[in-house]
């Protein structure tokens, strides 16, 4: 833990913004990024970059994305839900999972998708979409290991 690590802080957030957490990997709306529709999933403790990931949470990292991808293009109906890892003003290893509605125009579409957070901020909106990825998060999870090549 940083103490001046954004996603570090992120341990202190109120339930509200939480989608959920285990032992390795946390996911929440943070602020500056509460775009609705927008979640950060991080790990928990203070890694550097995806390089300084642990062989369990390699292991872990692509099937909690997923997850996450999935719950929140379910509950959003985004015909696209981008994962965004820069890891250079905040390397604590992190990832924005971010739904890109029908709403988005092209010129705010792919690499530019992060204009967003200049006049799409939305708290309360971004909140209240929480319960549902969660419940969606929950039951995705849950689903059995596909067999490989399934
Ligand atoms: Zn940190």
């Amino acid at each position: 833990m940083s103490t001046d690590c954004v996603p570090c802080g992120m341990e202190s957030a109120e339930d509200a913004a939480v989608v959920f957490r285990d032992d390795l990997w946390a996911c929440e709306v943070i602020p500056g990024f509460d775009v609705p529709g927008w979640y950060v999933l991080r790990v928990r403790r203070h890694a550097l970059r995806l390089g300084g990931l642990s062989e369990q949470e390699l292991a872990t990292y692509g099937r909690r994305a997923r997850d996450v991808v999935d719950a929140v293009s379910e509950v959003t109906g985004a015909p696209a839900t981008y994962l965004l890892t820069f890891g250079e003003a905040n390397p604590h290893f992190h990832t924005l999972i971010a739904a890109r509605g029908d709403d988005v125009p092209p010129e705010r579409r792919l690499g530019a998708i992060m204009q967003q957070r200049t006049d799409r901020l939305d708290r309360t909106a971004a909140l209240a979409l929480v319960p549902a990825v969660a419940q969606a998060y929950t039951r995705l999870a849950a689903r059995p290991a596909a067999p490989v090549g399934a």
